[in-house]
């Protein structure tokens, strides 16, 4: 078809009447929800170039995502008015491949939390029950996603935030491998940990996002030169053949049975595909949330220091309470007496837990379990109790540790009809087969279609 038929065609169909426009539709749907802290203006017919990939595609993106002249907070009071005067790479590299900005998602304040509570302003509210968390930190991006507020969301992922809250919504959330996408412009948790990435409705989108954030980036020192695969090449090639482990620690005692239940259904869902499945272990999963909570804030205690009231105009008597506690944590286990015992000895233990990773995929292709023990938690059930707020991350932050790529699908209900997620964890750089396997699932099920009734 001639493209300039195309583009009418488009245009009617964008035009049929009684339908609302990007910024009509975010008004309406966030006076419930609050996914956004701020919106841009986008006009009704804004004219996009068909010939690239993401084009008129419109996305949320995490407020801790810079973008240049844009509000960019952080979902923190320290940085309340602040507009970078550069945008982060993935963002600029996603508005040179067509999409639109519609505006900055709420978050964990500096992406430190799992609920979107600990937000400098108020809550993000789960789409599929309002009176639940999101999940978090990147709760803004996904509820706008499954909301059907924009076409995808970006996201960043140091410890779970962008798997859990994808479970959480029933979207599809991607942890890129450490360096897979440049963090030039995010703005810095834990540094050794921080990964860009995405949430989208479907397998395939992901695809098509991370083809355009995904690369070596002279901005940014630590990202990879590893070349770029063909993304969408993968996604219909099937399983045959590919074996997949079950880690016997992501099964454990603290897992919901209906959570376990729904992710051994989807492993045998996979099995009759194809795959091989195998029971596998990780023996040091259990430490390493221990080792995600000292170095993460001994990391943020650093990085939070560049924020200065002569450099962003605002006091850091601003900065949220769990800000602060990480600060603290930080500092203490930096200090000088106390940093062998802590600091140190958690690098060990990383160590061994990336060889963990490394023995379990010597005899299989890629991990399968839980992205969450629960599903979404009431609003307030946590926001007193770090501890158990911290252990929400228990499934998802061995892979940051390591360094992995995971991406969690949506795969089931429970009886509260809230989505249950299933998590697949592959070997550095190796995304494709995520998105392979990924697509095959999907495929083969429907729960990616259910979209929430917001009441
Ligand atoms: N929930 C984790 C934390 O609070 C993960 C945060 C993240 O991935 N940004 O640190």
């Amino acid at each position: 078809m001639p493209n300039g038929l195309n583009a009418v065609i488009l245009w009617l169909i964008e035009w049929r009447p009684g339908k609302l426009n990007m910024n009509e539709r975010i008004d309406k749907i966030d006076a419930k929800i609050h996914a956004f802290l701020t919106t841009e203006n986008v006009p009704d017919a804004v004219k996009t170039d068909s010939t690239k990939p993401l084009a008129g595609k419109t996305m949320g993106v995490k407020g801790v995502l810079s973008m240049a002249g844009k509000p960019s907070w952080a979902s923190s009071k320290v940085l309340e008015n602040y507009m970078p005067v550069y945008s982060a790479t993935v963002v600029k590299k996603l508005v040179e491949a067509g999409a639109i900005i519609a505006g900055q998602t709420n978050c964990d304040s500096f992406a430190e939390g799992a609920s979107t509570e600990n937000s400098g302003f108020g809550p993000t509210r789960n789409p599929w029950d309002l009176s639940r968390v999101p999940g978090g930190s990147s709760g803004g991006s996904a509820a706008a996603v499954v909301a059907g507020e924009v076409d995808f969301a970006l996201g960043t992922d140091t410890g779970g935030s962008i798997r859990q809250p994808a479970s959480f919504c029933n979207v599809v959330g991607l942890k890129n491998t450490y360096g897979r996408c440049s963090r030039y412009g995010l703005m810095a948790m834990g540094s050794s940990f921080d990964t860009p990435g995405a949430f989208t409705k479907s397998v395939a989108d992901m695809a098509k996002v991370l083809q355009v954030i995904a690369g070596y980036d002279p901005l940014d020192a630590t990202s990879s030169k590893a070349t770029v695969p063909d993304y969408s090449a993968v996604l219909g090639k099937g399983v045959e053949g590919v074996k997949i482990g079950l880690p016997k620690e992501y099964f454990g005692d603290g897992v919901s049975p209906e959570v376990k239940a729904a992710v051994l259904a989807a492993s045998k869902e996979l099995e009759k595909q194809g795959a091989n499945l195998a029971e596998v272990s990780l023996p040091k999963t259990e430490l390493a949330l221990a080792v995600y909570y000292i170095l993460v804030p001994s990391e943020i205690s650093s990085n939070m220091g560049r924020y200065t009231e002569t450099r962003f105009g605002n006091s850091r008597d601003l900065f949220e309470a769990e800000v602060k506690r990480r600060i603290m944590i930080g500092t203490y286990a930096l200090s000088s007496g106390y940093y062998d015992a802590y600091y140190n000895q958690a690098l060990k233990v990383r160590t061994l837990i990336i060889e963990d990773f490394k023995k379990a995929f010597a005899s299989v292709d890629l991990l399968l379990g839980p992205v969450s023990p629960t599903t979404a938690f009431k609003i307030g059930e946590k926001a007193a109790d770090p501890l158990s707020m911290y252990l929400a991350d228990v499934l998802t932050c061995p892979s940051n540790v390591a360094g992995v790529p995971a991406i969690s699908i949506p795969a089931g209900f429970d009886k509260n009809n809230l989505p249950i997620g299933l998590q697949l964890i592959a070997p550095h750089f190796r995304e494709d087969l995520l998105l392979q396997v990924a697509s095959t699932y999907e495929k083969v099920t429907d729960w990616h279609n259910r979209k929430p009734e917001i009441k």
